[in-house]
This record gives C-alpha cells, sequence and structure tokens, in this order.
C-alpha cells in the first residue's frame, strides 16, 4: 500500500495549541517557550503591509516567483535573483531537497542531535542516514563527520547554529569543511538561527559564489517572527537550483505569505532590538544556570539546551505553572527559547524553587 521507507518514520510532533494545553491543564495563562518562536511577536510594518493589501486578488494565484521579496532579498546579500528558492516554510525546502536529491540506498550525514527533519524526509526518500555524534561541547564535530564519507554520500546536513545544542560554527571553519568535501556532496548549512549569532560576518551565503554544491538555508519563522506565515528560502547555483525548482509546488508561497516576510526582512530595526534582548537575556539564562550547577551548551541562539535530572518532572512542573518547554529531544535534557524579560526571570524564579527546595 505503501513505500517500504514510510513505514518506519519519527514523525515530527508539532506543538498542541495553546488552548488545547490550557484546557488540559486548567491553566489561565501559559506562554510557549518549546518551539523557538520570536517571544517579541513580529514587526509591526507586517500588520500595516497586510492591511493594505487587495483582498479582490484572493481568487488570483500568487507570483510564482515572489519578485518583490526576492528583489529585496538578493539585494541585500548581494547575490543573484536566480540564486533564491521559496518554500512553504523552511520544512517545505528540506523537504524538496530531499526529494530532488536523494534516491535509495544513497547515504544522508547527520548530525546527532539536530533538526529532526533532515532524517524524516532523508528516509523517506529511502536514503541511509549515518548519524555523528557531537562532540562534548555540543559542537558538530566535522572531523568525525568526514570521516563517515563514502562514495554513496548525497547530502551532509549542517545546522548552524546546531538545534538543540545553540553551537555555532565559524564561518571559516565551514570554508576549510568545504574544501575537502567532493562536489557531488551537496552540503547543507540551515542558517534558521544564524540573525541570533552575536558576531559580524556569520553567514556561509557568501560562499555559495565559491562552491557550486553549497546549498544556504534561512527561514522569517524565527528571528523575523513569521512562524505563521511559512516563509522560508535557500541559497545556491545552479544546476542544482534549476533542478529544485522545477521540482517545487509552483504556488507555494501565497501573495499574503510574501507581503507579510517583505515587510518583515525590511524592518531590520526590529530585528536588531529582538536580537540585542535574546543576547542579554541569554547571558541571564548561562549565569542563572551556572548558579544551578546545571549543565548547558554554548548557544549562539534564541533558545538553551541544559541537563535537568528528571526532566519530565521539571517539564511537567513548568507547564503547571505556565511554561512550557521542549522535552524529549535528549533523556534528561530540556531546551527553552529565550523569552521575554519577566517570562525567562519568571522561569528561572520557578526553577531555582524547585531545585533548591
Ligand atoms: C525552525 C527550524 C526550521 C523550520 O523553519 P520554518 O521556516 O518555520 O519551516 C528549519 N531548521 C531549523 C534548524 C529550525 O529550527
Amino acid at each position: 500500500m505503501v513505500k517500504e521507507s514510510v513505514k518506519h518514520l519519527n514523525p515530527y510532533v508539532p506543538e498542541k495549541t495553546l488552548d488545547d494545553l490550557k484546557k488540559q491543564y486548567g491553566l489561565k495563562k501559559l506562554v510557549r517557550l518549546s518551539a523557538n518562536e520570536n517571544a517579541f511577536g513580529t514587526s509591526p510594518e507586517v500588520a500595516r503591509a497586510l492591511d493594505s493589501w487587495h483582498f479582490s486578488d484572493a481568487n488570483l494565484y500568487p507570483d510564482s516567483n515572489a519578485e518583490v521579496l526576492r528583489r529585496s532579498i538578493a539585494t541585500r546579500f548581494n547575490i543573484s535573483e536566480d540564486h533564491l528558492l521559496f518554500g512553504n516554510g523552511l520544512d517545505e525546502v528540506i523537504e524538496l531537497l530531499c526529494r530532488v536529491i536523494l534516491e535509495p540506498g544513497d547515504e544522508v550525514i547527520d548530525p546527532a542531535l539536530t533538526f529532526s527533519e533532515y532524517q524524516l524526509h532523508s528516509q523517506i526518500e529511502g536514503a541511509k542516514i549515518k548519524r555523528v555524534a557531537l562532540d562534548d561541547a555540543g559542537y558538530l564535530n566535522l572531523a568525525a563527520i568526514k570521516r563517515q564519507l563514502t562514495p554513496k554520500t548525497k547530502i551532509i546536513w549542517i545546522c548552524n547554529p546546531n538545534n538543540p545544542t545553540g553551537t555555532f560554527l565559524e564561518p571559516a571553519t565551514i570554508k576549510s569543511f568545504l574544501e575537502a568535501i567532493p562536489d557531488s556532496v551537496t552540503v547543507i548549512v540551515d542558517e534558521a538561527y544564524i540573525d541570533f549569532v552575536n558576531e559580524k560576518n556569520v553567514s556561509v551565503i557568501q560562499l555559495t559564489k565559491q562552491f557550486n554544491n553549497l546549498v544556504v538555508l534561512r527561514t522569517l519563522s524565527k528571528a523575523y517572527g513569521l512562524a505563521n506565515f511559512r516563509v522560508g528560502y535557500a541559497v545556491c547555483n545552479p544546476p542544482l537550483m534549476a533542478y529544485l525548482q522545477a521540482a517545487r509546488l509552483p504556488y507555494n508561497l501565497s501573495t499574503f505569505a510574501e507581503v507579510a516576510a517583505t515587510a518583515a526582512f525590511k524592518d531590520t530595526e526590529f530585528v536588531k532590538r529582538v536580537v540585542n534582548t535574546i543576547a542579554e537575556e541569554r547571558i541571564k539564562w548561562n549565569r542563572f544556570l551556572t548558579k544551578q550547577k546545571l549543565p548547558f551548551y554554548e548557544s549562539s541562539a534564541n533558545f538553551i539546551f541544559f541537563k535537568a535530572g528528571n526532566s519530565d518532572k521539571l517539564h511537567d512542573y513548568l507547564l503547571r505553572n505556565g511554561y512550557l518547554i521542549r522535552n524529549g529531544l535528549k533523556p534528561g535534557w530540556l531546551r527553552i527559547t529565550i523569552g521575554r524579560p519577566e517570562d525567562n526571570s519568571a522561569v528561572q524564579k520557578l526553577m531555582a524553587a524547585y531545585f533548591n527546595a
């Protein structure tokens, strides 16, 4: 009835709605710090742009090329407009890359732990997944990844900063890695959280000008606060770009999503404010976890992954007190999205009471 590869999947578990959870736990207020969403909302420019959208266009198919958004992004990054591909969220781009590149029996190198969708979609295409452990500090182990290369390797997934550890690799490190990888292997660098890195020149987008086997992924869902609108994109060169374009769904971005994304993308002041606040709050989280003697990884993103002993118990305790965080990624560990300052201090207060009771 179905293909063999889909019989043994570990499907992505989407978030329950806040209303459902509130009802289930009898809560008045519940703050979701489990999905790495932007706790500060999105740019006010988004509402303004959508208000002036012509609903009379609702019956028309959207611009298949998302030209307006395409121009904004290509201009900012100084790349060719033809080197951009949009998806209904980065999720769809990840699915498309697997669909276009992988055949049954191909090999994929996937760090453990990392974002689970790489593995899911590689599996659906019948690829064999080679998982390479992170190093002790939670960083991707590029030397170990290199050792797993075989003539069958088709994709290497590099999440940078890595979800869920938050660890960040410098572009120079990724460049040396790319120099050692054969052209036949596509290296996919997922920069979903790159805006949160507190340094300059952290992206490898410019390296796509040099490496034809490099694909860089970005999303509007995190720092731009637009998760509900589902806009992500890939930067890469032909010929891969042409194949991806040929295989994608023609109208995968609604005009509504394109209008929202263009407005959000242009409001760099909003993103700067969010990123600065997150950076300050991250320092406070580091201090708090250090003080509580809870092990954690060095995060450059808007979340922190920490070890909590009985993580089910702490997860449940925080949920009953109105804060949902992410459990189930690694036994004993929890990932918390860095939220608004008042929520971060509230969670820290709850945790201090829990651990020092
Ligand atoms: C959130 C996330 C995505 C998915 O982003 P969408 O654009 O919302 O689909 C992709 N990669 C990583 C690492 C993420 O954490």
